[in-house]
């Protein structure tokens, strides 16, 4: 299939992340519906046909977990990347309008996941890089597939060096300056889960009420400009290892705005955190089946050393059962709109 952008019939927009949007569209000579991203970056026109043909690799990508790719463009000066439209959108969306979801199909959710990251990393090498509630689509015949991984390596330098995630989801490791391995997905993925069942980001200050809630939120949401910024300089600053702010301190100066590109301090204290605190859990415990618990543990470790690989975690007693169990995802799927 080669896709013209002339082609393409806009029906929606589906979303906006990180320097970059989704649209529904179709693809009028053969009416099927996609998703078509535009990534926003600033590249020469070389290094974009770089990516294009590096991009190309996601034909080769066939999971019952990984979207499908259509074609890849370039509309000067940006990117436009098609793929398989998923009609639930993303986990994020879906629990923030439904609340928390249930831990049956939070493994389920698990289990699709750890396939994806396995395939990814198996067949083609990939590390994901960007694991979080919406790039994990979901659909109404049930399917669960991951979106948005690093394929590209130009792509990925491209976008460092304009817009980065603000990566919350990131890694201790990560947010130290360590390059990216499957551990970091898998960080990722525990962050993720608890964040699914929970129905909120785990991150929020336990002292703090609704109000802070969305004052957090609100720092943290892609496609600030001071990302960038504040992912370099994290990286660089030998010392977020040993800092630690009190919780008065970190109230006080939450949303206070550094001089140059809008850095919050709110942000920087929650990499900092992240870092120098122990890892979240899913409690209470007891609300949570052992297994569920003792599988975010270990995602959630914070020496990359003893974190499981995704392919060794799908032989965790929870993932097993998980496998096993059958949850009605496309009732579920039915139950949401
Ligand atoms: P982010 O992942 O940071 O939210 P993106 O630009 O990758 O930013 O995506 C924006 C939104 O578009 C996502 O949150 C998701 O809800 C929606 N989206 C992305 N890809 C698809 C797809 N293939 N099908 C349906 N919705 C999608
Ligand atoms: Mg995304």
């Amino acid at each position: 299939l080669d896709i013209k952008p002339e082609d393409l019939k806009e029906l929606a927009e589906l979303g906006q992340g990180n320097g970059g949007s989704v649209k529904k569209v179709e693809h009028v000579p053969t009416g099927t519906i996609m998703a078509k991203k535009i990534v926003l970056i600033d590249a020469k026109p070389s290094v974009r046909k770089q990516i294009l043909r590096e991009l190309q690799i996601m034909h080769d990508c066939h999971s019952a977990h990984i979207i499908s790719f259509y074609g890849a463009f370039v509309v000067d000066p940006n990117i436009c990347i098609c793929m398989e439209f998923m009609d639930k959108g993303s986990l994020d969306g879906i629990y923030k309008k439904h609340g928390a979801i249930s831990i049956e199909i939070v493994g389920k959710i698990a289990l699709a996941v750890l396939e994806g990251l396995t395939y990814l990393y198996d067949v083609h090498r990939i590390i994901h890089r960007d694991i979080k509630p919406s790039n994990i689509l979901f659909n109404s015949k049930g399917q669960i597939k991951i979106c948005d991984f690093g394929v590209s390596g130009e792509l990925i330098d491209s976008i460092a060096n304009t817009f980065v995630g603000t990566s919350t989801y990131m890694s201790p490791e990560r947010i130290q300056g360590a390059p990216y391995t499957v551990k970091s997905d898998v960080w990722s993925l525990g962050i993720s889960l608890i964040e699914l069942a929970l129905g909120r980001f785990p991150f929020a200050d336990s002292s703090s009420d609704e109000e802070s809630d969305s004052d957090l939120e609100n720092t943290l949401s892609p496609g600030r400009p001071g990302s960038a910024i504040i992912q370099a300089q994290v990286t660089a600053l030998p010392n977020i290892r040993s800092k630690t702010t009190s919780k008065k301190d970190k109230r006080k100066s939450r949303g206070v705005s550094l001089q140059g590109g809008g850095m919050t301090m709110s942000i920087l204290e929650l990499l900092q955190h992240i870092v120098n605190e122990d890892a979240p859990r899913l409690t209470p415990e007891e609300k949570f089946p052992t297994e569920a618990t003792s599988f975010v543990n270990s995602c959630l470790l914070k020496d990359p050393d003893a974190r499981p690989a995704p392919k060794d975690l799908l032989k965790h007693e929870w993932i097993i059962q998980s496998r096993a169990e059958d949850v009605d995802l496309e009732g579920w799927a039915a139950t949401l709109d």
